[in-house]
């Protein structure tokens, strides 16, 4: 607190993120970054661009990685969007699209930056329970709003709503934006990119923070109609004209162009995700269908506070959420082989 805040200052409720500890030998596994690096192709890229440019500003239009992502899928560059992170893409889409008379909806259980955005901006907002075993209910959706915003996969849960149910919203919804965040399509899904075209209210938010290993780059990007970019580029050029550096465009052109390297790391996940869920199952843990880079389990019999600060004791990190309804789940990111096994070690010793 100080008194030279502006008032608003001390209203605000920041996102607090998963921890980065400093100690060595950790097992990392609470903020669902990729296990593997960025494909070497990135760091070639990146290497690059180390020189003289770098007194140069970047392309405030990131016009290169916008045709690049646009050509990826199918889309025109106009209809591409680019910042610093999707946690910035999806701040500008609060402000440029959700500030409206109607509250915004969303899941009562989902990323939990969305209630962050609504505190800063001002947003008013009404959360939508999702149904005893964590699906999305779309017919609850069906009422006069602001605003819809879910992940897909759900975070934290995994769980997936399929392309199908997204269409059909969007076709029962066509007085609002529907923002689907996808930071974890890559791990089972479908996206909802090639709707782009005849949904002019869909919104397409990614990152590659997590299926291209690039937590530490931070880059992330909307697809829409070009009037839906129009909105987030006027307010990006109210903020900051140079969300991303030159580092972050050339890796970001290059982890695209590099389409082989994704789609093995993407795999290398998922089968490590679906080990995981049956190790954890011969643990005695009730463990959703999870359709992203983690797993959200509950065993039944253990407190999962505990079960979270026991593992840290072992030297494993998991996500715990002090939030009604899923206080007794863990969140766990998927690791290497080598790390999800000496989670379950540790498991086995704890339950
Ligand atoms: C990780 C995550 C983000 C943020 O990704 P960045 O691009 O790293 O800012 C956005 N939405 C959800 C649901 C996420 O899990």
């Amino acid at each position: 607190m100080s008194r030279y805040w502006s008032p608003v200052v001390s209203q605000l409720s920041p996102y607090v993120p998963g921890e980065q500890p400093k100690i060595d030998n950790l097992v990392k596994l609470n903020t669902n970054e990729n296990p593997y690096g960025p494909s070497p192709r990135v760091i070639e890229a990146i290497r690059g661009e180390l020189g003289d440019s770098l007194r140069l500003y970047p392309d405030p239009t990131a016009s290169r990685l916008r045709q690049t992502v646009a050509d990826y899928y199918g889309l025109e560059p106009q209809q591409v969007f680019a910042g610093n992170g999707s946690d910035e893409v999806l701040a500008h889409t609060f402000f440029a699209l959700f500030q409206q008379s109607r509250p915004l909806l969303f899941p009562d259980i989902a990323y939990s930056f969305y209630p962050v955005y609504c505190g800063l901006y001002g947003i008013a907002h009404q959360t939508i329970p999702l149904a005893e075993d964590f699906s999305l209910r779309l017919d609850d959706y069906h009422q006069p709003n602001g605003g819809i915003i879910f992940p897909n996969p759900n975070a934290p849960t995994g769980c997936l709503l399929p392309l199908a149910d997204i269409e059909r919203l969007l076709e029962a919804n066509t007085e609002s934006v529907v923002v689907v965040d996808e930071a974890y399509i890559d791990f089972g899904g479908e996206s909802a990119a090639p709707l782009v075209k005849r949904y002019p209210n869909l919104l397409v938010v990614q990152t590659l923070s997590k299926s291209r290993s690039l937590a530490g780059l931070r880059i992330g990007i909307a697809l829409g109609d070009s009037t839906l970019i129009d909105g987030l580029v006027r307010v990006k050029d109210s903020f900051n004209s140079y969300p991303m550096d030159r580092l972050a465009l050339a890796a970001a052109v290059a982890a695209f162009e590099d389409e082989a390297y994704f789609r093995q790391v993407c795999q290398q996940v998922i089968d490590s995700r679906e080990q995981l869920s049956g190790d954890l199952a011969e643990l005695g843990f009730e463990v959703l269908p999870s359709a992203a880079n983690f797993v959200f389990a509950r065993h039944p019999q253990r407190d999962a506070e505990q079960l979270a600060a026991a593992l840290r004791q072992e030297g494993v990190i998991v996500r715990h959420f002090k939030q009604p309804r899923i206080d007794q789940h863990l969140r766990i990111s998927i690791g290497t082989p080598e790390q999800n096994r000496r989670l379950v070690v540790a498991l086995r010793r704890i339950v």
